[in-house]
């Protein structure tokens, strides 16, 4: 294995997930449902496999599916995305990112990223021979810090790789937030890559602003969401992004050599799903919020600091008040100890020292799961 890679031969995901599946834990480690999507897409999707649509689709996307992500991004932001030239289809968001960052980034630029950040991010980064800068949000309402922001750029900055809703912290990013740090971006000709996958994910009075929509923006944003959290399909492995047509094209390129098309019977599906009504986004929405409530009550009252997350499917605990320093021992004995499994939050970062007792779990569950892993983690303090 090349050496800059060798940091990165196991995910925490897979880790977490084997040692749930080993001890038989309930897994609020890896964040997937364990309920399908809407019938709607299903149905969609197995129409299409059976109506023979099963050989290479195009390799921006098939058009039905461009032309869905379009409207989308119309409906719920205003934003005008021509899905001929400014939109393409990926293996997922993972594919989106990584694609993007090999487009753009020559051996030695540099990519911001916000720290503890998606592990996938640095894997690219590295892959592309880039350096990773890390601006910290802190423990625990994970405010940006401008100072340390505006150090982060250089005359090298080429990505600034914005993710909000943000995992694993849950923080959604304020338009003041994202106005600096695209007008940062822009003074240092540097392209935003914004990964919003939780962008139907957001509770209370949090607003979810694409940083596509923020003046002076969207000419050097690459915006990456996919279906896999909006309708509870992680396996499909669909995603894609929008930007400039000269951005797209730069992550095209890349993309033809990586996997060169993505899954073609899913992309209809997904095309349907996109079209659900807004019944079916503000339902994903309340249904979420009720469950991280039940969480987070939950986690407090086992004995847990938590910062409450205003987005995503993620809530970041404090195992401190319970006597554990340390995330990362904990996290492996947490299933033994009371079953269930989450994922130390240390990982996500470059300096584990700034979340060692910090712990995530996620709340995507059926609510008996969720109350479940409450009355054992209730266990942890008696
Ligand atoms: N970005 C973030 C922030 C995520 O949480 C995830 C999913 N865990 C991804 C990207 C990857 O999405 P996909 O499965 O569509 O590749
Ligand atoms: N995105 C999910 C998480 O953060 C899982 C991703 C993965 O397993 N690679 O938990």
């Amino acid at each position: 294995l090349v050496e800059r890679m060798r940091p990165f031969t196991s995910t925490i995901f897979a880790e977490i997930t084997a040692l749930a599946t080993r001890t038989g834990a309930i897994n609020l480690g890896q964040g997937f449902p364990d309920t399908d999507g809407p019938a709607e897409i299903l149905d969609a999707a197995a129409a299409a496999i059976h109506g023979g649509l099963n050989q290479y689709p195009p390799g921006p996307g098939m058009p039905v599916l461009r032309e869905a992500i379009a409207q989308h991004q119309r409906r719920f932001y205003a934003l005008d995305v021509d899905p001929g030239s400014e939109v393409l289809v990926t293996a997922g968001a993972t594919e989106a990112i990584a694609a993007t960052i090999l487009a753009l980034c020559e051996p030695g630029d540099e990519v911001i990223t916000f720290d503890p950040v998606y592990d996938s991010y640095a894997a690219s980064i590295a892959l592309a021979g880039g350096v990773k800068r890390t601006v910290t949000l802190r423990w625990p309402d994970f405010a940006l810090d401008e100072a340390e922001l505006r150090a982060a750029f250089t005359a090298r900055t080429r990505v600034v790789l914005v993710n909000t809703p943000h995992n694993p912290t849950g923080k959604v990013f304020d338009r003041a937030e994202l106005e600096l740090i695209g007008s940062l971006a822009l003074e240092h000709d540097a392209v935003v890559v914004t990964d919003e996958v939780y962008e139907h994910q957001v509770y209370d009075d949090a607003v979810h602003v694409p940083v596509a929509t923020l003046a002076g923006l969207a000419g050097q944003t690459v915006t990456v969401s996919s279906a896999g959290k909006t309708f509870s399909v992680t396996g499909w492995k669909v995603g894609w992004l929008h930007g400039p047509a000269e951005l797209v094209a730069a992550a095209r390129a890349v993309k033809q050599f990586l996997t060169f098309v993505s899954a073609g019977p899913l992309q209809p599906a997904v095309a349907t799903g996109l079209g659900l009504d807004d019944g079916f986004y503000t339902g994903l929405a309340a249904g979420l919020q009720a469950k991280r409530d039940l969480l987070v009550d939950g986690l407090r009252a086992a004995g847990f600091d938590v910062s409450v997350p205003r987005g995503t499917y993620f809530v970041v605990a404090d195992a401190a008040p319970l006597g554990f320093a340390d995330g990362v021992e904990l996290c492996q004995r947490l299933p033994e100890l009371v079953g269930v499994a989450a994922v130390p939050v240390s990982v996500f970062h470059d300096d584990p020292t700034a979340a060692s007792s910090l712990v995530r779990f996620a709340f995507c569950k059926r609510d008996e799961v969720l109350h479940d892993a409450v009355e054992r983690l209730s266990r942890l303090s008696s």
